[in-house]
C-alpha cells in the first residue's frame, strides 16, 4: 500500500471525515504528504535535545514521544512495544531508526505551520456571504508529520504503515 493510500485511510478513520468522498480525502492526503516532504528538505537551525523516560503506555494507548519546552522526550516502554510489533511483522527496522522517527515526528509538529497547511488544504468550513472561514482538516498534520519523520529517519517502513498496524489495520 502506498503512503497515499495509507494517508487516505487514516483520514477516513478520523472523526468528521466519515462521509467525505474518496476524491476529497485523496486530494487532502496528497497536499499533507507534499507539505511533509517540503518541511523535511528544509534545513535545521538548531539541535534539539532528546531525553528518554520510561513509560508511554496507558490504557492501550501508546505515546512514543512528545515535545516539551525545547526538547523531545522519548518514552522507552512505548518504543519497545513498537519495536516488538515491527519484529512480529518481520519489518527490517531497528530500535534506533524507530527512535529517530519518533523524535522527527515531534519536531515536525513543532515546525509545521498549521495556518499554512490549512491554506494549502483550502478547506472552507464556513461561508457567509463574502466571508469565508478556513477549516481545519483533522488528521492532516499527522500525515505531514509521519512523512517528515519517514524522510528524516530513513526508517525502512513507512510510519504511516506502522500507525495503521498499531491501530489494528493491515
Ligand atoms: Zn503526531
Amino acid at each position: 500500500m502506498s503512503d497515499l493510500d495509507l494517508a487516505v485511510e487514516l483520514l477516513r478513520a478520523t472523526p468528521t471525515h466519515e462521509n467525505r468522498t474518496d476524491g476529497q480525502l485523496r486530494a487532502w492526503a496528497e497536499i499533507a504528504l507534499a507539505y511533509g516532504d517540503e518541511l523535511a528538505t528544509g534545513t535545521d537551525s538548531d539541535d534539539v535535545q532528546v531525553v528518554e523516560r520510561e513509560g508511554g503506555v496507558s490504557d492501550g494507548e501508546l505515546l512514543l514521544a512528545e515535545y516539551q519546552r525545547g526538547m523531545v522526550v522519548v518514552y522507552t516502554e512505548a518504543l519497545q512495544r513498537v519495536e516488538e510489533l515491527a519484529r512480529a511483522r518481520g519489518w527490517p527496522v531497528t530500535r534506533e531508526a524507530l527512535r529517530r522517527a519518533a523524535v522527527a515526528h515531534e519536531l515536525a509538529h513543532h515546525r509545521l505551520d498549521v495556518r499554512e497547511l490549512n491554506r494549502r488544504l483550502g478547506h472552507t468550513a464556513f461561508r457567509l456571504g463574502p466571508l469565508r472561514l478556513r477549516g481545519h482538516v483533522a488528521g492532516a498534520e499527522e500525515i505531514s508529520a509521519h512523512r517528515f519523520a519517514h524522510l528524516r529517519s530513513g526508517l525502512a517502513v513507512s510510519p504511516l504503515l506502522i500507525t495503521t498496524a498499531l491501530t489494528g489495520g493491515k
